[in-house]
């Protein structure tokens, strides 16, 4: 059913159509459309024949959806571009273009450049990275960057966080144990690692980014090399913990750093509308593809998935294939991607 002839038989605006219709929730649609029908035909026959002939259409437009119904934002849509070595810095050259990139380094490492050209680099685990494509792990090949976040302790996210954050003078977020320990022990300067906790929400690149630090079922070790006794140290690494980031045009991304299933998922989902998700699907130290895909069937249903955190050591077995059979059919679109390329919303 088109959207005018909807709107033609029930006698309402085409706007009041469109919030009826799919995804707007069935209650939204009964109370709205039981409104409407009162204010035209009263609140007695005629006003339960405007409900019910505005479910008909909610069924109708669910089987058909309406052509003028914007069921999904344009910035969306996303597509994966392979980046070739020589490209490393001409790929943000395209930071102002309006859209958000998402360059997956391997394992967990991703270098995020927003729509107003910001770049931010999650647990840049590189040099020591097999799955780093080798130009990356030249770090002066990333370009810019203007803020390193990282999601807990372990080699392989903290990485080279410390090391490019005293070299291009930028701060390392991690959470406020993470960065309390680097400081402690003199591998960061307190100014370029600012405290942060779970819950907090912060705008470290101006008001139209905006970063917030989500729970995350894990461990958070520190272990240290120290430069005087030559012996392996474990310290504390604070809680671990996954990010949200709201790019300028609004688009957000949860990263969820390493974790297990935990039910709030679903209030994160439900209370921060991530577009995009970056999910561990590795197993043994995170969610395996099954857990993975459990989180979105019953928990998250996100729009979009990249799964991440898988192959780079033997152990983390899980296969996006794997993942992907797992979810089953669904309205999230499971994004495929290598290291080295980049996405781009
Ligand atoms: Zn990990």
């Amino acid at each position: 059913m088109t959207l005018p002839a909807c709107s033609r038989l029930l006698g309402v605006p085409r706007f009041s159509i469109w919030v009826a219709t799919p995804p707007m929730n069935l209650l939204l649609l009964s109370r709205l459309l039981g409104t409407l029908g009162a204010q035209r035909w009263g609140s007695g026959p005629m006003g339960r024949r405007g409900l019910f002939l505005g479910a008909l259409c909610w069924a109708l437009g669910a089987a058909h959806p309406l052509q003028a119904a914007p069921t999904e934002a344009p910035a969306s849509e996303a597509h994966a571009v392979n980046t070739h070595a020589t490209d490393a810095h001409a790929a943000n050259t395209h930071a102002t273009s309006g859209q958000t990139q998402l360059l997956w380094l391997g394992q967990s490492a991703v270098r995020l450049t927003t729509p107003g050209g910001k770049v931010i680099l999650v647990d840049p685990f590189l040099t020591q990275n097999p799955k780093t494509p080798p130009p990356y792990k030249n770090l002066e090949a990333l370009g810019k960057i203007d803020l390193i976040l990282v999601t807990h302790a372990h080699g392989d996210h903290l990485g080279d966080g410390p090391e490019l954050a005293k070299k291009r003078h930028i701060p390392l977020i991690g959470s406020a144990g993470l960065d309390q320990s680097l400081v402690d022990l003199g591998v960061l300067p307190a100014e370029l690692a600012p405290r942060m906790d779970k819950s907090g929400t912060i705008t470290p690149l101006g008001e139209g980014i905006r970063i917030t630090m989500v729970h995350a079922e894990h461990s958070s070790a520190l272990e240290w090399l120290n430069p005087v006794t030559h012996k392996t140290e474990t310290h504390v690494g604070g809680e671990p913990v996954g990010f949200i980031i709201e790019v300028e045009n609004g688009f957000k991304v949860w990263i969820m750093g390493d974790t297990g299933l935990f039910s709030d998922m679903k209030f994160i989902a439900d209370y921060y509308r991530p577009d995009l998700v970056l999910m561990p699907i590795g197993g043994h130290y995170t969610m395996d593809p099954k857990d993975a895909a459990y989180a979105v069937r019953y928990w998250i249903h996100p729009r979009l998935v990249l799964p991440y955190h898988y192959g780079t050591f033997p152990v983390l077995t899980g296969t996006p294939e794997e993942f992907i059979r797992a979810i089953g059919p669904s309205r999230t679109k499971v994004l495929e991607a290598k290291p080295g390329d980049t996405l781009t919303f």
